[in-house]
C-alpha cells in the first residue's frame, strides 16, 4: 500500500522525510514541496482506520474547515491527496511543539509571555467565530508554537471537533476534553450551546498559563483513572464554576489578568466575555502584537486544491455516497452515552457523534 502513495500524483508535488509524530489514525511526516522547496508536515491518514473508529465524518469536516481557514494564527493547509486507502494532507510545518509541552516544562508562564500567547489565541478564535466556526476542543495540546524562542507564535490546530454554525444555531453534541468543557456543554442535551464555549476553554487555558494549574480538576483520587465516574467530580466543579485564586500562585499576577480570567469563566454563556470584549480588555491596553507574528509563511487559500486521485467527485459528495472510506459498511451515527463515557480520558478529546 506504500506503493499506492508512491505511484500517486502526490509524488509529483512532495517528497516524504522523517517521521514527526503519530495520531490516532495516521502518521505525520516531514515533507518537502518540490516546486517551492518549502518544508511541510504530511499527515497520512489510513481511511480504513478512521472508518473503523467511526471518525470518517469528522475527518471530512476537518478538511473542509481547514481549507476554509486563512489566518496567521490558524494552521495552514496546502494540498489534500486521496489514494485508495489513504488521505494525505500537506500542512504548514510547525516546529516548536505545543503549548501543553511548554506548560509541562515551565509550569507557570511569565505574565508577558502569557499575554502575548493569549492575545494571539483570542485573535485566532475571533477570526474563527467571525467565520462561523466553533472549535470545540481548544486546549494547550491543540495550540502549536512556531519556535522555541522567547516570543513564540501560536497556530491553532485540530479542527476535528469543529463545526460551522449559522447565527442562532444551537449545538447539542457533547464533545471536547473534560477539563476544558464549558458548563453548558454538560447540559447540552437540554439547552444546547453556542460558540461562547470556546471562550470558556480560553479562560481555562489563561488560568493555566498564569498559575500553572487547572481551574477545575478531578481531585477524586480514590478510584483508578480508568473509572469513568471520576469525571463526575470534575463536572460538578465545572457546573459550580467556583474559581479559587490561590494566593501563593496568584500573588505576583496582575489584578487585570485575573479580571480577564473571571470574565471568561462565567457560567452564564450570555454574560461571558466575547472575543471582542477579551481583545478590548484592560490587560491588553498597553500591549502591541509583535508584527513578526503576522509575517507568516502561511499558505494562501488560493493554493489549496483538492485532488481526489480516483475520480473527480469532491470529497463531500463521495462521503455521502459512502465510498470515500473504501468500505461499504454504513456509518455508525449513534454513539450512545455509555459508549461516549468510555472515550473519556483526562487529556483526550471525545465526541458523541450526532448527525
Ligand atoms: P489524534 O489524532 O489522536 O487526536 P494528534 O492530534 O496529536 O492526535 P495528529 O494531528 O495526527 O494527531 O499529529 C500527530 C503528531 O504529529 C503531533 O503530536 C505532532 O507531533 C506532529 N504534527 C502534527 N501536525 C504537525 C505540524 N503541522 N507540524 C509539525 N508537526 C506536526
Amino acid at each position: 500500500s506504500v506503493d499506492e502513495i508512491e505511484e500517486s500524483e502526490f509524488c509529483q508535488y512532495y517528497t516524504i522525510g522523517k517521521t514527526l509524530g503519530k495520531g490516532s489514525f495516521g502518521t505525520v511526516y516531514e515533507g518537502t514541496n518540490l516546486s517551492t522547496d518549502r518544508k511541510v508536515a504530511l499527515k497520512i491518514i489510513d481511511k480504513n482506520k478512521a472508518m473503523g473508529l467511526g471518525q470518517n465524518m469528522q475527518l471530512v469536516s476537518e478538511i473542509e474547515i481547514l481549507t476554509k481557514l486563512d489566518h496567521p494564527h490558524t494552521i495552514g493547509i496546502e494540498k489534500v491527496f486521496e489514494t485508495t486507502n489513504y488521505l494525505i494532507i500537506a500542512l504548514e510545518l510547525i516546529t516548536g511543539g505545543d503549548l501543553g509541552q511548554l506548560l509541562s516544562r515551565c509550569g507557570q508562564l511569565d505574565e508577558d509571555l502569557a499575554k502575548s500567547l493569549f492575545y494571539q489565541i483570542i485573535t485566532a478564535v475571533d477570526y474563527l467565530h467571525e467565520e462561523g466556526i466553533v472549535h470545540r476542543d481548544l486546549k494547550p495540546e491543540n495550540i502549536l508554537l512556531t519556535n522555541k524562542s522567547r516570543q513564540p507564535q501560536i497556530k491553532i490546530t485540530d479542527f476535528g471537533l469543529s463545526k460551522i454554525i449559522t447565527m442562532n444555531h444551537n449545538l447539542k453534541t457533547m464533545c471536547g476534553t473534560p477539563a476544558y468543557l464549558a458548563p453548558e456543554i454538560l447540559n447540552s442535551g437540554i439547552f444546547g450551546y453556542s460558540k461562547n464555549v470556546d471562550l470558556w476553554s480560553c479562560g481555562v487555558i489563561l488560568y493555566q498559563m498564569l498559575s500553572g494549574e487547572l481551574p477545575f480538576n478531578n481531585s477524586n483520587t480514590n478510584n483508578n483513572n480508568q473509572n469513568n465516574n471520576n469525571f463526575n467530580n470534575l463536572f460538578q466543579k465545572i457546573q459550580e464554576s467556583y474559581l479559587d485564586f490561590n494566593e501563593d500562585l496568584w500573588e505576583n499576577i496582575s489584578p487585570s489578568a485575573q479580571d480577564l480570567v473571571e470574565n471568561l469563566l462565567i457560567k452564564n454563556p450570555q454574560k461571558r466575555f466575547t472575543t471582542q470584549q477579551a481583545l478590548n480588555h484592560q490587560w491588553f491596553v498597553d500591549f502591541e502584537e509583535d508584527p513578526k507574528s503576522f509575517q507568516t509563511e502561511m499558505l494562501r487559500k488560493q493554493q489549496t486544491i483538492l485532488i481526489p486521485n480516483q475520480c473527480n467527485t469532491p470529497i463531500k459528495k463521495k462521503i455521502i455516497n459512502n465510498t470515500l472510506f473504501n468500505n461499504s459498511t454504513p456509518y455508525n451515527n449513534n454513539i450512545y452515552e455509555d459508549e461516549t463515557l468510555e472515550m473519556f480520558q483526562s487529556s483526550e478529546s471525545f465526541a458523541e457523534i450526532n448527525f
